[in-house]
This record gives C-alpha cells, sequence and structure tokens, in this order.
C-alpha cells in the first residue's frame, strides 16, 4: 500500500496531537461568574472547546487505528466484510475502516 499514505497520517496524527495540547479545558471550578451574560459565554466557549476536544480525540483515534492496520498489513481492508475498500474512498477519507457498503449499514443504524 501506498506510503504516502502513512506518511498523511502520521502528519495528521501530530496535528492533532498538537491541537488537542492546545485546547485548554477550563476546570469547572474556575470559572468565575460575573454577571449571567459573562457565564453564558464562559459555559458557550467551554461546550465548543470540548466539542472540539472531542472531535480531535474522536479523529486522533480514527488515525491511530488507520496506522496500526496499515502496520498489521490490512490498511485498505474493510474491518466489518473484509473486502478492499475503493481507492477513492481512501484517498477522500485515509482513515475509512469500512468500505462504503458497511458505511452506510453502520451509519443506518446509528440514525434508527
Ligand atoms: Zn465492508
Amino acid at each position: 500500500m501506498d506510503n504516502a499514505i502513512r506518511t498523511a497520517l502520521v502528519a495528521e496524527r501530530d496535528r492533532l496531537i498538537a491541537e488537542l495540547k492546545d485546547t485548554a479545558i477550563i476546570a469547572p471550578g474556575t470559572m468565575t461568574y460575573g454577571s449571567q451574560a459573562a457565564a453564558a459565554s464562559q459555559v458557550f466557549e467551554q461546550q465548543r472547546d470540548l466539542a472540539l476536544r472531542d472531535h480531535n480525540q474522536g479523529q486522533l483515534e480514527h488515525v491511530d487505528a488507520a496506522l496500526a492496520r496499515f502496520d498489521a498489513g490490512t490498511y485498505g481492508i474493510c474491518t466489518s466484510c473484509h473486502l478492499r475498500i475503493g481507492a477513492e474512498r481512501l484517498e477522500a477519507l485515509p482513515t475509512a475502516a469500512l468500505c462504503i457498503d458497511c458505511q452506510r449499514i453502520a451509519g443506518a443504524a446509528r440514525r434508527r
């Protein structure tokens, strides 16, 4: 499998780790409530940071899993049906663990 993909995945992992370090989370106890509006905006900012952090954390897990599959020699193979994932799909989404068909099924199950 293409080494350029692995290099891109490693670069993406480094970027995500750096971003996760940057996202400082304010502990609820240290927040100062000057006014209702300030408190609301603080909560909003904190939630946005948490959402971003969650997103990055999730992305990082996908990237790590993809790199593990690379090292195991199973990169590009669907983890559900064990068929090859289309090259175009991997190009668009290098961390894809599922082929487009299995992803559709998984997506439908999640939307329930
Ligand atoms: Zn599949």
